[in-house]
């Protein structure tokens, strides 16, 4: 029997397994509580209102997961490869185009980013999947328990089904805990039911570390990747006036976040303005993924850190006797 050749093949052999794994455990504790807590159990020996309603809200909770899941593939993370001529255009004369955005980020040089794979430049805040072989429009991450890349068009349904996941694992967990503990008393215990609720608590603890870590990047607006690398130096080529179309090239300090506009319109920026879209998988954004508003504050600052470095004020162009000037000896 042949094993898998090469390291690209090893990993994504190792990811498949993560997910056969995670379907596995999600099918078994759904039957473990649908099947023989709720219905078994506490619909037939105890309520049937309560079993009846513990079924209700796991099956109802399991779909809106399902659906999340379902758009995540369909819709896909958003490729760069549909819309790119137009997006190309105003970067033909190497971002200093009349029409190229006010701002963008850039190479050192202040040329556009460029995808050597794709041969193809690279929007704002876009990067190349080596997963999928394509560029991926506001990448996030690869998501190995899903086996899907998570980007631009569907982040949003990623973050919903992980709400939904964390509030079902809550439901399963405090309601097992309690009937649980009035089967130890009548002396029923079910291993069924131990096994699967150490499960969930193992499988609550990853998902609310990944929600509250996502909460905190919408939060911030970060994708995963930005989040990664903490000290990131961005070079934006920027507008400094319409008239004559000059621009300069500026660098942000480590760590800089040029993508932050304020806690509200962080979270809007990911979830538009329907609210429904915080808690259920309705749209897709409507946006295209490729033009980001920036940080008005940080890019006046940098504009005024720039005019500051070439307009020498004129107390400080004097002449070499000049007593101000530092002297050596
Ligand atoms: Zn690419």
């Amino acid at each position: 029997m042949k094993g898998p050749k090469n390291k690209r093949e090893r990993r994504y052999v190792a990811m498949k397994s993560v997910s056969i794994v995670l379907t596995f455990v999600t099918v078994y504790t759904a039957y473990v509580y649908i099947g023989r807590l709720s219905y078994s159990y506490v619909y037939q020996q105890v309520s049937k209102v309560k079993g009846g309603a513990f079924i209700g809200v796991s099956v109802l909770e399991l779909l809106i997961v399902l659906v999340c899941f379902v758009r995540i593939c369909v819709e896909g993370p958003g490729l760069l490869d549909r819309k790119w001529t137009d997006f190309e255009k105003p970067y033909a004369g190497n971002g200093y185009d009349v029409d190229a955005p006010d701002a963008f980020i850039c190479e050192q040089d202040g040329r556009p980013r460029w995808c050597h794979v794709c041969m193809k430049h690279k929007p704002d805040r876009a990067h190349h999947s080596s997963e999928i072989g394509k560029c991926v429009l506001k990448m996030d991450h690869y998501c190995q328990y899903l086996g899907k890349v998570i980007g631009y068009a569907n982040y949003r349904f990623f973050w919903v089904m992980l709400l939904h996941a964390v509030i079902l694992l809550l439901f399963w967990i405090i309601t097992t805990g309690y009937y649980l503990a009035a089967q130890v008393r009548d002396g029923i215990v079910e291993g069924f039911i131990i096994s699967s609720l150490a499960i969930e608590v193992l499988v609550l603890l990853g998902a609310a570390g990944l929600f509250v870590q996502h909460c905190y990047m919408i939060s911030v607006n970060k994708t995963t990747i930005e989040y990664m690398s903490p000290n990131y130096q961005y070079f934006i080529n920027l507008k400094m006036d319409d008239e004559f179309n000059s621009r300069v090239v500026v660098f942000t300090e480590p760590g800089g976040n040029p993508w932050t506009i304020g806690l509200l319109n962080n979270w809007k920026a990911v979830f538009g303005s329907n609210p429904l879209n915080y808690v259920l998988p309705i749209s897709r954004p409507s946006d295209d993924g490729m033009h980001f508003a920036y940080n008005q504050e940080l890019l006046n600052q940098l504009k005024s850190n720039y005019l500051q470095s070439v307009q020498q004020p004129p107390w400080v162009t004097t002449t070499p006797n000049d007593p101000a000037q530092p002297t050596t000896t």
